[in-house]
């Protein structure tokens, strides 16, 4: 049975007990009230019957025969016994009655002592007695004067009477009456409780379904509805219930359809709690929207993907993984973060897709790869990671249609479910990474490509000008030395005008190529003006640079530029100093260099000047 009717029962049958037993036993004390009463009349009356009696036979004279008058008063109905005792003064007077005329108990001497009546109950429970010792006391007044026949003061105990009355008729009656009392109040009882439970039965049921709705609600099911059965107070809980039910379903199937928008993928609940699920989804999205914003902010394509790295990490508590960059035109890729790390090697992917990015089957395909169930499916993967049984997951960052880096994701079988749950919501975030990794390669770009020289590919002055103090400020600081070489082209004016100005720009041209196949790939080479040169040794002092310059200028004379059909020998000049021998700020340093160029111009052309003092004064003679 259920709980609340129970108590509900209980409380009742013990409320119709306790009534029970006090309908019983004032039942009880009123029947033995009433008994004492009618039986105290009873023997009073019998006992003032036998005075008369005894009074007219003392008159009349026949006294003697006074037992069968008792015997006749006994026999009347209700009457047990009827006994007269005789007072002392009575027998002094009389002389001795009969044997059973004598006091025959205590109460019988106390009667006489005190001539106050006694009126008591004996026999106990089961054969209840009522017995009455009423004495006779003498007057000279009222019908008939005692003091005439008794030579005794007035008001002298005479005598007593003692009589029995059966009561138990009163008992039987009693029981009958508390008897019937008792099963009226069991029927009331039961007809209560039938009606009580009938009463109840919605009470409780729709308690009950409530109940069971609320349990499967906070395991996020809201789907349980309340049969409304009345049209009370209950059947209106169940109809609210209902609507409550309803408005929450519904506002939350309209959270899951925007969630599902911005996750752009069905959230997979399997069974489990939708409202914290989706609370969870939602707050995850948040975390989306604070993501984005950030790397909106960042300056860098690095910082956002340090960014992705953050998320990854500590997001989806995962350390195994590696963003990579591609780079489509090279078809290269290159490992930007490894395991948190950045700048790390390539470690759970062969090495060969660094040099062929289209090994790499996230960046062939364009679309996610879920290594997680077949790990056979990209060839590429870490045969290593593979023969530890690692699983992985690659998502792809499309920038403009094609692939501009991948987030591989490496994991343990035990982990798959997890990351495939998480799966919608590192797609949002990547997505958010798309356009801006997008816009932060572009400027990057834009900036290279203001800092290069369209025609020969080589930087520029403007380059020279950003990058020169920090240039010195990283030597000074490595305390490293540096040399410029600043070169001319000899006699560059008359290819102009005997080939033509394009014939001009092919010289150009092939001579940036020949100055970068002659220096390292650290050192600098900036097209400083037109037909001018600046190339920038780093960690090379003077002697080695002149080396250097040494070899270039003779493989320019060596080499056959090619000119409108014909080859054409060029020379080169170049004037060179260094820091911190010569200068110590790089535009003195780089002075120096031209001052020692027009020294080598001066000198003949088709030579390498070294700068020294005597090239230099303060007036600016030279
Ligand atoms: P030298 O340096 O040996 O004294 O003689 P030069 O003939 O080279 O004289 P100068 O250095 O003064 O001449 C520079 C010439 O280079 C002037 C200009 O016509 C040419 N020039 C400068 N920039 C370009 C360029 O971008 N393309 C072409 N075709 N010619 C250029
Ligand atoms: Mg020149
Ligand atoms: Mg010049």
């Amino acid at each position: 049975m259920h709980k609340l009717q129970t108590k509900i029962i209980v409380a009742l049958a013990s409320v119709m007990l306790l009534l029970t037993l006090v309908i019983t036993l004032a039942s009880l004390a009123s029947f033995r009230d009433f008994s004492i009463r009618a039986a105290t009349e009873h023997t009073r009356t019998a006992a003032e019957v036998i005075r008369v009696a005894l009074t007219e036979a003392m008159l009349n004279g026949t006294i003697d025969r006074r037992d069968s008058l008792l015997e006749r008063i006994a026999g009347i109905h209700g009457l047990d016994e009827a006994r007269v005792i005789r007072g002392s003064q009575v027998n002094e007077q009389y002389g001795e009655g009969r044997i059973s005329e004598s006091a025959a108990d205590a109460l019988d001497l106390r009667v006489l002592e005190s001539g106050k009546p006694v009126f008591t109950l004996v026999g106990g429970f089961f054969s209840p007695e009522f017995r009455a010792t009423i004495p006779y006391i003498a007057s000279s007044k009222g019908d008939v004067n005692c003091l005439l026949c008794h030579s005794v003061p007035e008001n002298t105990v005479l005598g007593a009477v003692t009589l029995t009355a059966s009561i138990e008729h009163m008992k039987s009656a009693a029981i009958m009456t508390v008897a019937f009392l008792v099963m009226a109040v069991v029927l009331f009882a039961i007809i209560s409780i039938l009606f009580l439970r009938r009463l109840l039965q919605p009470l409780v049921t729709t308690a009950n379904e409530i109940e069971v709705a609320v349990e499967a609600a906070i395991s996020g099911d809201f789907n349980h509805r309340i049969q409304s059965r009345t049209n009370d107070e209950i059947g209106k809980i169940a109809r609210q219930f209902n609507a409550l039910s309803e408005g929450i379903t519904d506002k939350l199937s309209d959270i899951r359809q925007n969630v599902v928008q911005l996750v752009q993928s069905k959230p997979d609940y399997q069974g489990n709690n939708l409202l914290t699920e989706t609370a969870e989804t939602v707050a995850g999205l948040v975390h989306v929207s604070q993501f984005k914003q950030a790397i909106e902010e960042d300056e860098t394509a690095s910082e956002v993907f340090v960014r992705i790295s953050d998320v990854v990490q500590q997001e989806f508590k995962l350390q195994s993984f590696s963003i990579y960059e591609v780079n489509a035109q090279k078809k290269k890729m290159h490992p930007i973060i490894v395991d948190a790390v950045p700048d790390a090697q390539i470690h759970w992917c062969e090495q060969a897709i660094q040099d062929h990015c289209q090994g790499c089957r996230a960046v062939r395909t364009g679309h996610l790869i879920d290594g997680s169930e077949n790990t056979l499916i990209c060839r590429s993967f870490s045969h290593d990671a593979l023969a530890k049984d690692k699983h992985y997951m690659c998502l792809p960052i499309l920038e403009s249609g094609s692939v501009g880096s991948v987030v591989q994701l490496v994991f343990d079988a035990e982990e798959s479910s997890r990351i495939r749950n998480l799966r919608p919501m590192l797609e949002a975030y990547l997505r958010e990474s798309a356009p801006v990794l997008q816009a932060k390669r572009l400027m990057n770009s834009l900036r290279e490509s203001s800092l290069k020289d369209a025609m020969t590919g080589l930087k520029n002055r403007r380059f020279l000008e950003e990058y020169a103090e920090t240039l010195i400020s990283q030597c000074k600081r490595r305390k490293v030395p540096m040399t410029l070489l600043m070169m001319d082209l000899d006699y560059f004016k008359p290819v102009n005008d005997t080939y033509g100005h394009d014939a001009g720009d092919q010289v150009l041209r092939e001579l940036a190529v020949l100055l970068e196949e002659n220096v390292r790939e650290s050192d600098l080479v900036i097209r400083y003006g037109g037909e001018e040169f600046l190339i920038v040794l780093l960690e090379t002092d003077a002697e080695s640079s002149l080396q250097v310059a040494e070899k270039i200028r003779a493989a320019v004379e060596k080499h056959k530029f090619k000119v409108g059909g014909t080859s054409l020998s060029k020379t080169i000049s170049a004037g060179l100093a260094d820091y911190p021998n010569d200068g110590q700020a790089f535009w003195q340093v780089l002075k120096f260099a031209d001052v020692s160029l027009y020294a080598a111009k001066e000198g003949g052309r088709n030579q390498v000047v070294r700068f020294h003092k005597d090239l230099w004064s303060e007036d600016g003679d030279y």
